[in-house]
């Protein structure tokens, strides 16, 4: 019996067997291996769910091995490997398990770059797609956007492309898709011409934060803090774009600078290097997606329950912005959005603190992040998300012996 876990160690499996595909061929006999023996499947990026997402204890393809960046499209004519054939911009053929990390460069050298990064850059593309992973800006979208087409291995051996003019049902479902629709091989991504950013960082109290809060969010491209409960301070972070110099220094060329420290609270650089940080203490989080204008007061009431019921907490909440899309199962689709998140030291018991966080959401008719830990059944999703069973409709479509609905899965059909 293999064993897996994930980034914390919080979530364990024991898979039957671990595969670790080199070419798009070991994809298809991976499904063929779970077909045969009745295995559930799933693949996994880099684990950094804290969600069962990723969990399986049948077959579990692991792509560290099925990783780069394909190609760039600047204006496309065709459909596949190297493009959508879209008028709206460039665009980046990723193999499935690159990490995000490994784009950066490669991007920046031919003159492009993300639209917009979480706080870290260490998950792969496809996994961080299949959860919707986000950044922070009020006119930026999750990753899950920014798709425009995707190979994907379906559970009967198929290998599809598809977007939103070929095989959209299978788009519709495939680009959100929680590993659950079939092994992911390649993604197109919408990207943009790179640019620099600078960052400031200061620390206030919420209390001369929150009445700003719309100010802060809307005068910046990307806003966010960090409210640290035993200090009851918000560590407050802004990036703005900067413009392009015009003197050959945007043109593609060698590696991107190092990033410039202009003091100890302000920094510029490349954009890859300048949004993710690294976050290498172990933690277990919860994050709830609320309607934009809930934001603030959902904060204020987190703030309060935890100065009272929780005050020896050490570990933040986070505060960010996201863009409404119009995908069927993201937390962000059809509202503007603010995302929280409650964060719990991997040591102890979370359950108590995210507890008493969701029933602070539920009341902002908060939607969980899918990559983080949530105790909501099928039947809330449903309620929470207007197109929740119109995916697993699709989804069955696709699967319909459920080859890739694991047990955790499962749990939240409808
Ligand atoms: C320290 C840390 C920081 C984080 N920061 C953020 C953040 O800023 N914003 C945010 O939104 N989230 C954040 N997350 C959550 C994280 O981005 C998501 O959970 C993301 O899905 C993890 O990507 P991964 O590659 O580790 O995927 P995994 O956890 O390995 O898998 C996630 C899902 O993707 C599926 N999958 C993976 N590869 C494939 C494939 N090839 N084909 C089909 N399905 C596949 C898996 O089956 C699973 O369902 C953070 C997590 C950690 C631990």
């Amino acid at each position: 019996m293999a064993k897996w876990s994930n980034w914390s160690g919080r979530q364990t499996a024991e898979p039957k067997r671990i595969d670790r595909p080199t070419t798009e061929r070991d994809f298809v006999a991976a499904i063929g291996a779970a077909r045969e023996h009745r295995w559930p499947i799933r693949a996994v990026g880099a684990s950094h769910s804290h969600s069962r997402v990723a969990a399986v204890d049948g077959l579990l393809v692991e792509t560290d091995g099925w990783q780069g960046l394909i190609g760039t499209d600047s204006a496309s004519s065709g459909s596949g490997s190297t493009g959508s054939g879209s008028p709206d911009g460039p665009t980046a053929s990723v193999r499935a398990g690159t990490r995000i990390h490994q784009l950066g460069e490669p991007l920046y050298r031919r003159g492009l770059a993300l639209v917009n990064q979480g706080d870290i850059d260490k998950q792969s593309i496809a996994g961080a797609i299949a959860t919707g992973t986000h950044g922070t800006g009020p006119t930026l979208a999750n990753l899950s956007t920014a798709v425009v087409g995707l190979r994907v291995a379906l559970a009967d051996g198929d290998v599809v492309w598809c977007d939103s003019a070929q095989e959209p049902d299978l788009f519709a479902v495939a680009r959100h898709s929680l590993g659950a629709v079939g092994l992911i091989t390649e993604v197109e991504l919408r990207v943009r011409s790179r640019y620099r950013l600078h960052e400031r960082q200061w620390f206030a109290s919420p209390d001369e934060v929150l009445p700003e809060i719309d100010h802060l969010v809307d005068a910046t491209r990307h806003f966010e803090f960090f409210w640290v409960p035993d200090r009851d301070l918000c560590a407050c972070k802004s990036l703005d774009e900067l413009p392009a110099r015009g003197n050959g220094d945007d043109e593609p060329s060698g590696p991107s600078p190092e990033v410039e420290v202009l003091s100890d609270r302000e920094r510029r650089g490349w954009s890859h290097r300048i949004i993710s940080s690294i976050r290498d203490d172990k933690h277990t989080e919860m994050e709830y997606a609320v309607p934009a204008e809930a934001g603030p007061q959902c904060f204020a009431e987190l703030r309060q329950m935890i100065l009272t019921e929780f005050p020896d907490l050490v570990w933040p909440l986070e505060y960010r912005t996201l863009a409404e899309d119009d995908l069927l199962i993201s937390a962000a689709a059809g509202r503007p959005t603010v995302t929280i998140s409650a964060h719990q030291d991997v040591g102890l018991d979370d359950r108590p603190l995210f507890e008493a966080c969701e029933e602070i959401f539920r009341s902002h008719d908060g939607r969980p992040h899918w990559g983080k830990v949530h105790y909501r059944t099928g039947q809330e999703l449903a309620e929470l998300h207007p197109n929740y069973r119109a995916w697993w409709e699709l989804r069955d479509r696709f699967d319909p012996d459920g080859l890739f609905v694991t047990e955790d899965l499962a749990r939240l059909r409808p």
